[in-house]
């Protein structure tokens, strides 16, 4: 089991990879809060330029609505934006980028990478990770409806994320196996791949997490 140490000084990111729903936002905070690596969720950050209306917000929108990727050039201006801020400068821990190798290759030219952790879920469990999952609108946190019920006080507060139908998420999947998925071999290659069962509960899944962090 190799060990992670962060470098001060020496720009050193995690990458949280995996399938849609697998959990890699769930998983992120307990990361964050060991390592102190700041979160970059390309999802999340997609999603408040949609919010804004931005230019990148609404050429994006298209694509996340029909469950496809995004153009790399997109994704690559928001992450070279967000690298450049003051929190990022000893690295990050990324969550749902890189998802493909075009990405992953742009990334080796910006910072190192010392584990790519894999949280595996077998598909026939990923749709109704997602169709069920409901998001506090004013915390950002995630719940959901069979596996992490939110306290009764705030259900008013749940929302459901636009691309989380059971259409959408078909889409996902393909995009996943088509395009994401072959980054497994790639970063196993450079020996810093993780794989880490995700088919468990949350704080199961977490432990094992932790326990790579040394
Ligand atoms: P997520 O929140 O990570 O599930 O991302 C939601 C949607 O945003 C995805 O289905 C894609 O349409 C888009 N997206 C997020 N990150 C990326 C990325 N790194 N490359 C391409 N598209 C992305």
């Amino acid at each position: 089991m190799k060990s992670y140490t962060l470098v001060r000084g020496d720009m050193s990111s995690i990458v949280l990879f995996g399938p849609p729903g697998a959990g890699k936002g769930t998983q992120a905070t307990a990361i964050m809060e060991k390592t102190g690596l700041p979160q970059v969720s390309t999802g999340d950050m997609l999603r408040s330029a949609l919010s804004k209306g931005t230019k990148l917000g609404l050429e994006a929108k298209g694509y996340m609505e029909a469950g496809d990727l995004v153009p790399d050039r997109l994704i690559l201006s928001l992450i070279e934006e967000r690298l450049k801020e003051e929190d990022a400068k000893n690295g990050v821990l990324f969550d749902g980028f890189p998802r493909t190798i075009l990405q992953a290759e742009s990334l080796a030219k910006i910072t190192k990478v010392s584990m790519v952790i894999s949280i595996e879920v077998p598909d026939d469990n990923i749709v109704e990770r997602i169709v069920g999952r409901r998001m506090d609108s004013e915390t950002g946190e995630i719940y959901h409806i069979k596996f992490k019920p939110a306290p009764s006080d705030i259900s008013d507060r749940l929302i459901q994320r636009k691309d989380d139908t059971e259409e959408t998420v078909r889409s996902r999947l393909n995009a996943y196996h088509s395009q994401t998925a072959p980054l497994a071999d790639y970063y196993s290659n450079l020996g810093v791949l993780e794989k880490v069962n995700g088919d468990r509960n949350i704080i199961d899944v977490t432990n094992s997490i932790l326990e790579l962090l040394v």
